[in-house]
């Protein structure tokens, strides 16, 4: 294969989400797996919508899924500048030869005009093209319009009775007929280029050898067809993936608050699962394995696996694969990662090594950090919130908790042994066992009849705050 260069051409309008993570790590995977170059551009005219500040987020969050760029913003290469708002010259001079070249043409319609028109074929039952009336305007014709101060915009010239097909590596061969659509802009009287000629000029002298995007943009493959073949520039190779949609089956959207890489973040999903599960949107590997990591994604990846039919987003599979990522990197992976959730409570009552231990034992199957909140409530020292059927296991049980408080107190070594010794002493003093043993001591230490292993519990919590709060326990099934 010729050297890969791919690119992702976000339009910098908001955090990241689902779908642009998605493309941008297919075109990453695809150029980490044959050597090539990872290009990210900014396609950043629609001023309105674009800022600088969105687009340090989405480079932010680009950066934390590790998808890194070999050019682009902050990252110079030979084919910049890579914001589209700094190469409105090119596009220009490019709308200029094809004017000269009289392959595209001024037009002067206004937006009201083209709106009324466009109208008025849909009422006729036609598609709404634009019916070229600007297209065979005279000399003096222009210049009257020119001076009325009307709108100039520049559309290109679709030559009709053609066709334009190519082979998409996930879709086979695909064919459009030149009628598909009619005479379109490509520089906006505001002097901004739209989106076909930018992506297209761009992604010629980018030297872009494999366009892999989202299935939408498929219909505009034709417009940019007809830009390349127009200036002589030769055609990449194009790669539609399919769509992600929601568990509802319609489209995955921004403004149905499609979820976006930044909220994954914050609430602590660990990178790699996040990467594992986007990449099984639509591609999988030739064996049945699900949990991969960066590197084997690597490894593994192919165009040509990607599937034709749409994916859906489902959090319920996310979480499953993120929490076997959790499993297999454990603390010594993440627990630097999850720190910032363990409340600062227990960060203050235990040393490093016991939240380690904590965070290991909690941390079993869990799919995100923010988790660890409530999940290591069962850690926190002192007498404990409890839940209505937590309050039942103290009753009747003064004497129980009192004996537990003792057995504890002659705990010589605090280790798991000992602990475990001095339940089944107590058990056996007082004659009982099984759960009759084991909830109320839960119950009583951790306000709750489930959670991590009870002796663990018991051990890093330590013998003074256990024995402290066996004894509130027992005052509190006195009074009940
Ligand atoms: N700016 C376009 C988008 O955000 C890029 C489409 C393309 O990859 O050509 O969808």
């Amino acid at each position: 294969m010729q050297d890969v260069r791919v690119r992702f051409a976000p339009s910098p309008t908001g955090f990241l989400h689902v779908g642009g993570a998605r493309t941008a790590l297919f075109n990453w995977l695809f150029a980490r797996r044959h050597g090539g170059a990872f290009i990210l551009r900014m396609e950043n005219t629609d001023i309105e919508r674009s800022s600088g500040e969105r687009e340090d987020d989405m480079l932010e969050d680009l950066a934390w899924l590790g998808l890194d760029w070999d050019e682009g913003p902050r990252k110079d290469g030979d084919f910049g500048p890579y914001r589209q708002s700094e190469r409105i010259e090119i596009y220009r001079q490019y709308a200029e030869q094809l004017l000269e070249e009289e392959k595209a043409y001024p037009c002067f319609c206004t937006p009201e005009e083209l709106e009324r028109k466009r109208k008025e074929r849909i009422e006729e039952g036609r598609p709404p093209r634009y019916d070229g009336s600007c297209r065979n305007l005279t000399g003096k014709e222009r210049a009257k319009r020119r001076a009325d101060g009307r709108p100039e915009s520049i559309r290109f010239i679709v030559t009709e009775g053609e066709k334009k097909r190519f082979s998409d590596i996930i879709r086979g061969e695909v064919e459009f007929p030149h009628h598909m659509v009619g005479d379109f802009v490509i520089l906006r009287s505001n002097g901004l280029p739209t989106y076909n000629f930018a992506a297209a000029i761009d992604d010629a002298l980018m030297k872009i050898t494999h366009v892999v995007r989202g299935e939408e943009h498929l219909s505009n493959t034709l417009r940019q067809l007809m830009i390349y073949d127009a200036l002589g520039f030769g055609w990449p190779a194009f790669a539609h993936i399919p769509l992600i949609l929601g568990s509802d089956r319609t489209k995955l959207s921004k403004r149905k608050g499609a979820p976006n890489i930044r909220d994954f973040r914050e609430r602590g999903y660990p990178r790699e699962g996040i990467v594992n599960y986007l990449a099984f949107l639509g591609w999988s590997p030739p064996d049945r394995d699900e949990i991969l990591s960066v590197e084997e994604l690597v490894r593994e990846f192919s165009l040509e696996r990607v599937s034709e039919s749409p994916s859906i987003f489902d959090v319920e599979k996310l979480n499953w694969v993120s929490a076997q990522h959790t499993r297999r990197g454990g603390a010594a992976r993440y627990f630097e990662e999850a720190l910032p959730y363990i409340p600062g409570e227990l960060k203050d009552r235990y040393r490093q090594d016991e939240l380690r231990e904590i965070f290991d034992i909690v941390s079993e199957n869990m799919p995100f950090f923010s988790r660890l909140m409530e999940e290591t409530v069962f850690f926190r020292p002192g007498p404990p919130g409890m839940t209505g059927e937590a309050v039942q296991m103290l009753k009747r049980r003064e004497g129980l908790f009192s004996a537990f408080a003792d057995a504890f107190g002659s705990c010589g070594e605090w280790n798991t042994e000992c602990i475990r010794g001095a339940i089944k002493e107590v058990g056996k003093r007082c004659g009982v066992k099984g759960k009759e043993l084991y909830m109320p001591l839960r119950a009583a230490l951790t306000g709750a009849l489930h959670g991590p292993d009870l002796a663990s519990i018991v051990r890093i919590r330590g013998k003074k705050d256990v024995i402290g709060t066996l004894k509130h326990a027992a005052g509190e099934a006195a009074r009940m």
